[in-house]
């Protein structure tokens, strides 16, 4: 394992494998650590129907294998399972999983977000079939019908509204009478006459009918009070967490957790290591995205690669000083 890579990516999703695909279609024979659960949030997404090209749409985890095999195709290699450690104090990188040791010229970081989930074993069973983390993602699926969302922050909010050009009826729930959220995005909410608030509740159900969502169970946290509310879909919104515990103390980041890169590039603080997709944005968040930021990360390492090259290939040839 002591041969030197060109580039390594690390993660498996929508960013990960288009910097792949740039990166191999640029010779440039890139190792993708996926990881051991590849292909990220699609995964627990069915039909992705905003990704432009499908015309017809496409299942999440679908798109994920056109993507993986789309970069295979041009030799791009594939290791799954988890990054472990990763050391970008010394150069070439490494990049461990478990006792192995990759190295490499350059690396992109690609290892995504994740939605924040309740926790509970029926909101699991029921991802793709009525649960989801993502409005603008599966909105148009609830048209005329009745959804709930739980959250308090602007997400929540944002969602909620959104909701509201499809859905007959949104019932907020959330934990507590005060919110996160922003007084114009909680405004906009109240005011919008489709949006029911309900709270201080929880959910400690996902309801199921034949498969799929049919409701939840919810708690009055005074009252103690449980009762049902029928609801199609359940979209949890109580944030996001990115990838990036590996790479806390080694790149610059903000307070979230959420890495940064230069501005105008996907360039992070130490040379020769980008970052692309959901691990740098979280304001966007789409797949289309992701996956123009993973060609953005690829093009700035094939050109910081390039440039490398060109000055170890001037050291080589200029005459040697005393
Ligand atoms: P957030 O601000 O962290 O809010 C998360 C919400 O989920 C909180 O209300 C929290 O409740 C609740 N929550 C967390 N864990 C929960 C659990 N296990 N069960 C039930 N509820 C739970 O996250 P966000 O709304 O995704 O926003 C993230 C950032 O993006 C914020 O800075 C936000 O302003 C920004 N954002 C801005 C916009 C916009 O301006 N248009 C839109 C979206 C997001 P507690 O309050 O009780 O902790």
């Amino acid at each position: 394992m002591n041969e030197t890579r060109e580039l390594i990516i690390i993660g498996g999703g929508p960013a990960g494998y288009t910097a792949a695909l740039y990166a191999a279609r640029a010779n440039l024979s890139p190792l993708v650590i996926e990881g051991f659960a590849w292909g990220g949030q699609l995964m627990i997404t069915s039909d992705v129907e905003n990704y432009p090209g499908y015309a017809d749409g496409i299942l999440g985890p679908q798109m994920m294998q056109d993507f993986r095999r789309q970069s295979e195709r041009f030799g791009a290699e594939f290791v799954t399972d988890d990054v472990t450690k990763v050391d970008f104090s010394e150069h070439p990188f490494r990049v461990s999983v478990g006792d192995t040791d990759y190295f490499s010229e350059s690396v992109v970081v690609a290892t995504g977000a994740s939605a924040r989930q309740l926790g509970l074993e029926t909101e699991r069973t029921l991802q793709g079939k009525g649960v989801s983390y993502c409005a603008v993602c599966d909105a148009a699926f609830f048209r005329e019908k009745e959804v709930v969302v739980v959250g308090g922050g602007d997400s929540a909010m944002e969602e909620a509204i959104f909701l509201t050009k499809f859905a007959n009826k949104v019932t907020l729930l959330h934990r507590r009478d005060e919110f996160r959220a922003s007084q114009i995005m909680l405004d906009r909410a109240h005011a919008n006459e489709k949006i029911e608030f309900v709270t201080p509740t929880v959910v400690d159900e996902v309801l199921a009918q034949d498969g799929q969502t049919a409701g939840v169970r919810i708690r009055d946290l005074n009252s103690e009070e449980i009762r049902e509310i029928p609801a199609q879909g359940l979209f949890v919104a109580i944030g996001h967490d990115p990838n990036t515990k590996l790479f806390l103390d080694q790149l610059d980041h903000d307070k979230a957790g959420y890495l940064l890169t230069k501005p105008g590039s996907t360039e992070t603080n130490v040379e020769g290591v980008f970052a692309a997709g959901d691990v740098v944005d979280h304001t966007y968040r789409q797949a289309v995205t992701a996956a123009g930021s993973g060609a953005m990360a690829a093009l700035d390492a094939e050109r910081w690669l390039a440039a490398r090259e060109g000055h170890a290939a001037t050291a080589l040839a200029a005459p040697r000083e005393g």
